[in-house]
C-alpha cells in the first residue's frame, strides 16, 4: 500500500510500505475513510525536531475496522470508529482520572496517512458510532480525531465557562476550534487573535465576537482595552512558541487558567513572574479520549461542524503538497483522500 514517510527537513514521500498487521491481541487494523496533516507534522518537516530515521506520518484518523486481535472485546470487524492520536487502555490510574495522554501504556499513533492503520490497545483507544455515518460527515468525525479534541481540551483546561470571556491566541485549525469549544461551552466573549482574513472569517462562524489582529505588546493591550483593562478569564494558548506563551499570559487576567496545546518550542518560564502573576497553566497533549463520546455525538447530531477547518482535500499520493501548503499557511488543514 501507499504510506507516508517523512526522510527529513521538507523531504516527505508517499512511498509504497508494508500493510500493518495484528501484531499483538489487543491491535485493531483499520481502514481508514479518511486521513490529514496535523499543524505538529510542521514541527519535525521544518527541521525544529530532528529526524534521523524516516517516520511513518500521521496520527489521526477514523474509519472501518478491518480486523482484531483476539483480545479486544469493544469493537468488531465492519464497525465505524475514531480513536485519539494518544494510544490508551482507558482503565489505568491515569485514564480513569481524565488524563488518557497519560496513560501508563500510552503510546502516540503514528502511520495514519494511509489506507490502512494498527491501532494499538484498540478497546481503550477506539470509539465506535451506533451506524456507519454518511459520508458528508467523515471530515468532522476526523477531527474529533485530533484537532477538535486538542481545541476543545484548550478550552476545558482554561477553564471556560457560560458567560465567561475567552482569549485565543493562534489561529491555526487548533485556535479555530478553541473558538468552537469556547461558544459550545457558554462563552459570552470569544476573543480570536488572527492577522489573516479566511482564519478570521472562520473564527466568525465559529462562535468568536471579537477579532484582534495585533500581536506581542500591541495584541495584550487590544485585549486589556476590550476587557475594560482586566484581561480574559481563560486563554487559550494554541501555537507553542514563546511569543505566543508570552502573548497568553499577559492577555490573562489573574486568577485566570491558560489552556496550552501548542507543543512548545523553546519556551521558558521566569518562576518569580509566574508567581507574582498568579494564572494558573495546564497543557499537554490532549486527553482527548475523555472527550471522544460527547464530540462525536455533537457531529452525528449536526450540531457542530469541525470538519469546515479542512480548507483543502488532496489524494494521498499529493501528500507532499499538503504539507507544503500548509507550512506556506495556503491551508488551514489539509485532508487527505485515501
Ligand atoms: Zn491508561
Amino acid at each position: 500500500m501507499l504510506g507516508t514517510m517523512l526522510y527529513g527537513p521538507r523531504d516527505v514521500r508517499c512511498e509504497e510500505v508494508p500493510e500493518p498487521k495484528i501484531l499483538k491481541d489487543t491491535d485493531a487494523i483499520i481502514r481508514l475513510s479518511a486521513t490529514c496533516i496535523c499543524g505538529s507534522d510542521l514541527w519535525p518537516f521544518r527541521g525544529a525536531n530532528a529526524v534521523t530515521a524516516p517516520m511513518a506520518m500521521g496520527h489521526e484518523y477514523c474509519g472501518i475496522v478491518e480486523a482484531v486481535g483476539s483480545a479486544v472485546k469493544t469493537v468488531r470487524p465492519g464497525q465505524f470508529v475514531v480513536g485519539s492520536f494518544c494510544i490508551s487502555d482507558n482503565t489505568c490510574p491515569h485514564c480513569r482520572f481524565g488524563f488518557q495522554s497519560s496513560c501508563e501504556q500510552r503510546e502516540f499513533m503514528s502511520g495514519a496517512q494511509a489506507p490502512l492503520a494498527r491501532v494499538p490497545l484498540a478497546d481503550g483507544t477506539l470509539v465506535a458510532t451506533p451506524e456507519i455515518p454518511p459520508d458528508d460527515l467523515i471530515p468532522s468525525l476526523l477531527a474529533t480525531s485530533d484537532v477538535l479534541g486538542t481545541g476543545w481540551y484548550a478550552a476545558d483546561a482554561a477553564r471556560v465557562q457560560e458567560g465567561s470571556t475567552v482569549a485565543v491566541v493562534g489561529d491555526g485549525a487548533v485556535g479555530l476550534m478553541g473558538v468552537l469549544a469556547a461558544k459550545q461551552m457558554g462563552a459570552a466573549r470569544i476573543i480570536a487573535m488572527s492577522r489573516h482574513k479566511t482564519r478570521q472569517d472562520l473564527a466568525l462562524e465559529y462562535g468568536a465576537t471579537d477579532i484582534v489582529s495585533e500581536r506581542g505588546e500591541a495584541g495584550v493591550a487590544r485585549i486589556k482595552e476590550l476587557t475594560g483593562g482586566v484581561g480574559a478569564d481563560s486563554v487559550l494558548e494554541c501555537v507553542g512558541s514563546q511569543e505566543s506563551m508570552t502573548q497568553a499570559l499577559q492577555s490573562a487576567r489573574p486568577g485566570a487558567m491558560i489552556g496550552y496545546v501548542g507543543v512548545p518550542h523553546g519556551v521558558t518560564f521566569d518562576g518569580q513572574q509566574l508567581f507574582f502573576s498568579q494564572r494558573g497553566l495546564m497543557g499537554g497533549p490532549a486527553p482527548v479520549r475523555r472527550f471522544l463520546p460527547h464530540l462525536m455525538e455533537l457531529v452525528i447530531e449536526r450540531r457542530i461542524n469541525p470538519g469546515k477547518v479542512f480548507d483543502l482535500a488532496l489524494p494521498l499520493a499529493d501528500v507532499a503538497e499538503g504539507y507544503k501548503a500548509m507550512d506556506e499557511r495556503r491551508a488551514i488543514k489539509v485532508l487527505l483522500r485515501v
